[in-house]
């Protein structure tokens, strides 16, 4: 937007919005190295952030004084001089209220700190409730949650099946009966906090990069639960294509297959969602479902691996599924891909285990808020 004859106050509106921007951007640069790296001394923060020491003390007195940073003493091995004062997050400063609606008819919900480690948990049966039955659900259980956090609120974590916009409108939840539903800004209003709301393989892939030890060339997570969903993350940036990339689960995979929830037959997801695996587990023999699962699982996935020459793939969902699974679906992609692909290409399950999508939804509010990934 360009206008030909700004007046004298919105230049100085925009000269001090910029200065705004550039200082939260400062912080965040200083946030990221201790959460990526840990306690660091000043000098060391203005060596990595490129920033003056000056403007790194005055950042890092304005982080203590917000209680996010604090002093923890001089390292052991120090040469001739005054040793120099170590900063470090502070995990505690500020909690954060996870929610995840990706288990079967529960709404999940827990505190956790800003090092993704829970506080204390909830959980609730969702008893088949949908549209705004399921809404009023939620805010009950994060309401309930923030009354039991004893520390300042960072934010809510909302982390939903189906197609999220950007700006945290459930576009589509069939299982959740929401369409065009406004959940971050409505729960936003009620609960008087900064809401994000994404897809729940979204949000176990931030929870993978920021959490996890997430490949930082490329990490593709396959999200078991009700459903299949896929979050991908490229060049630290989580991908959404026109708002529903991840929708792997209704790609068909077998032409006269079982009938899928969205009326196609065969698709990926009739093999791999997790009440589909455990009926069949019911009656077969664990090896051949799972084997067979891992071996579909792996074939959608060979081209997307070798397209993407990704350099890892998680697997989250109920680990007794999960595990079994990484083998076969390893072995299957390498055995499609040229070895230029599968050379240091890894499968393994998630390592944040059940709690991936809530650790997940507190990486959402800290990349929001504090700009830290
Ligand atoms: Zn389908």
């Amino acid at each position: 937007m360009s206008r030909r004859n700004p007046t004298d106050r919105s230049r100085r509106e925009r000269t001090k919005l910029g200065r705004t921007d550039s200082r939260r951007h400062h912080r965040s640069m200083l946030l990221q190295h201790l959460f990526g790296a840990g306690p660091a001394s000043r000098a060391d923060l203005a060596r990595s952030s490129g920033l003056t020491r000056v403007t790194v003390s005055d950042l890092v007195a304005e982080l203590i004084e917000d209680g996010l940073v604090a002093e923890l003493g001089a390292p052991a091995q120090t040469r001739v001089g005054k040793p120099p004062t170590l900063v470090g997050l502070v995990a505690d400063a500020k909690h954060v209220v996870a929610i995840d609606l990706s288990v079967d008819d529960r709404v999940v919900g827990a505190v956790l700190n800003l090092t993704g480690e829970v506080i204390c948990r909830e959980s609730r049966d969702r008893s088949g409730k949908r549209g705004e039955e399921a809404v009023a659900l939620v805010q009950e259980v994060a309401a309930g949650l923030i009354e039991r956090s004893e520390r300042p609120l960072l934010g809510i974590g909302v982390a939903t099946p189906g197609v999220v916009s950007s700006d945290g409108v459930v576009i589509d939840a069939p299982n959740l009966g929401w369409a065009e539903v406004p959940l971050a800004e409505r729960l936003q209003h009620d609960l008087g906090h900064p809401v994000y709301v994404a897809n729940d393989a979204n949000t176990a892939v931030v929870g993978e990069y920021t959490f996890g030890g997430g490949d930082e060339d490329g990490v593709l997570l396959i999200r078991l639960s009700t459903g299949v969903g896929a979050g991908l993350i490229l060049a630290g940036t989580v991908v959404h294509g026109r708002g529903a990339a991840g929708e792997i689960g209704h790609v068909q995979v077998q032409a006269d297959g079982e009938t899928c929830g969205c009326g196609r037959q065969g698709c990926l997801e009739t093999f791999l969602a997790v009440p589909r695996l455990r009926r069949r587990l019911a009656d077969e023999a664990p090896e051949a479902v799972l084997g067979d699962a891992g071996q579909r699982l792996g074939a959608a996935l060979a081209p997307v691996v070798a397209t993407l020459n990704l350099g890892e793939l998680v697997l989250s969902g109920p680990l007794d599924l999960v595990e079994p699974l990484v083998l076969s679906a390893a072995d299957t992609v390498r055995e499609r891909v040229m070895p230029v692909s599968a050379e240091q290409f890894v499968v393994r399950a998630s390592k944040l285990g059940d709690d991936g999508v809530l650790v997940g939804a507190t990486g959402l509010v800290l990349a929001g808020e504090l700009g830290v990934s």
